[in-house]
């Protein structure tokens, strides 16, 4: 038996490394980022603050400024506790070690966010999958109230918007969903701001359910800070698991000033939304490809049979990076999912993919 074998976890050598696609020289529609930049104002002002920043202290281990005006931006309920992450992926970890241990199960759905299985691997719960609906990807209400009587999960995570089918669950059948669980259901926000529907005015009106949110999407992926918010008693458990000093004095420094300039992050976003209709109906025409409705900054589509990978080939010849999703799950047959860029970017997509180069 080598070192490896007898050293490295059954559990963690059994995990594919999570994958990120070369994009160098590619436009860059797979990874659900915003494709706009700042204006050179707004990097001179960056700079100047970046300049001062004292690196060599440790940051404020609360990071006060930056939450209250996290509070303010994403209106959390004033009596609500919040905790910061470096990214919501490390949030997701926080809640495996606090709510983790021998015999505990996490649950979700498929196809879903597929970081809730890789944290449930690398900390040893054991982790449930309940498949979604395969016509329009609903939630399986029967399926799921079943699979929480028998595994009783400690944590139940729902991305609302899911990705990367982009729709939202019903309100009713997540109600009765957090009614059900006799743990924690993290309802994860990550894609607030391409839709209205949220659960964050609803904390404190259940007692085991919390929102976690990201920065990443709405403009500030390369950041990193992500956030959970709830009520106070859960949060100040799991805020015990979290490594001191986690967001760093760069990220504390230019998401606060980010903050401060949300204006600029709306107009994107809205942008963004925009593009989304639009190129939901310039793919709805094509033949042979069906997208499905988003409420979040990318776009599901299903192609003709056999036709994803060749499709993502040939988008790939063309100097356009999507996203290829058949093969990783059964509902995902013959799937694509593509991040909304800009209009220009949007354009090169429609084009490349109605005339398509051999
Ligand atoms: C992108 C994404 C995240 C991760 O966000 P980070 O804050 O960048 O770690 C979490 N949940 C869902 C559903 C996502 O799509």
């Amino acid at each position: 038996m080598s070192l490896i074998e007898q050293w490295i976890r059954p559990e963690v050598r059994a995990i594919d490394a999570y994958h990120v696609a070369d994009a160098s020289g590619l436009i860059k529609l797979d990874a659900m980022e915003n494709p706009y930049t700042w204006s050179e104002e707004l990097r001179g002002e960056w700079a100047q603050l970046i300049r001062d920043a004292d690196v060599n202290r440790y940051p404020d281990p609360h990071a006060r400024q930056l939450t209250q005006q996290l509070r303010s931006v994403m209106q959390i309920p004033a009596n609500a506790g919040v905790l910061l992450g470096n990214g919501s992926d490390e949030i997701i970890q926080m809640l495996a070690l606090a709510l983790g241990g021998e015999g505990r199960t996490l649950l979700s759905v498929e196809p879903g966010f597929v970081m809730y299985r890789l944290i449930a691997a690398f900390s040893g719960l054991n982790y449930v999958g309940v498949e979604l609906n395969a016509a329009d990807f609903s939630l399986d209400m029967e399926a799921l109230l079943e699979a929480i009587d028998e595994h009783q999960p400690a944590l139940l995570f729902l991305a609302y918007p899911n990705n990367p089918t982009g729709n939202l669950f019903a309100v009713s059948d997540v109600e009765r969903i957090i009614a059900a669980s006799p743990g924690l259901v993290i309802i994860d926000e990550a894609y607030a701001p391409f839709t209205v529907a949220s659960f964050m005015p609803r904390i404190g009106e259940f007692d085991n359910m919390v929102v976690m949110r990201t920065l990443s999407k709405m403009g500030l992926a390369g950041l990193r800070l992500g956030l959970l918010a709830g009520p106070v008693e859960w949060i100040s458990e799991v805020d015990k698991t979290r490594l001191p000093y986690n967001i760093n004095v760069l990220t504390q420094l230019s998401a606060s000033f980010a903050l401060s300039h949300i204006s600029v992050f709306d107009r994107q976003t809205a942008k963004i939304r925009a593009a989304r209709s639009q190129l939901f109906k310039e793919l709805q025409e094509m033949p042979g490809i069906t997208p499905f409705q988003s409420e979040a900054n990318f776009i599901l589509v299903r192609t003709a049979e056999e036709e994803a990978v060749s499709l993502f080939e040939g988008l790939k010849r063309q100097g356009i990076l999507i996203k290829i999703l058949h093969g990783s799950h059964p509902l995902l047959n013959n799937c694509l999912r593509i991040t909304i860029g800009t209009k220009a970017e949007n354009r090169a997509l429609v084009e490349a993919l109605k005339f398509p180069k051999t």
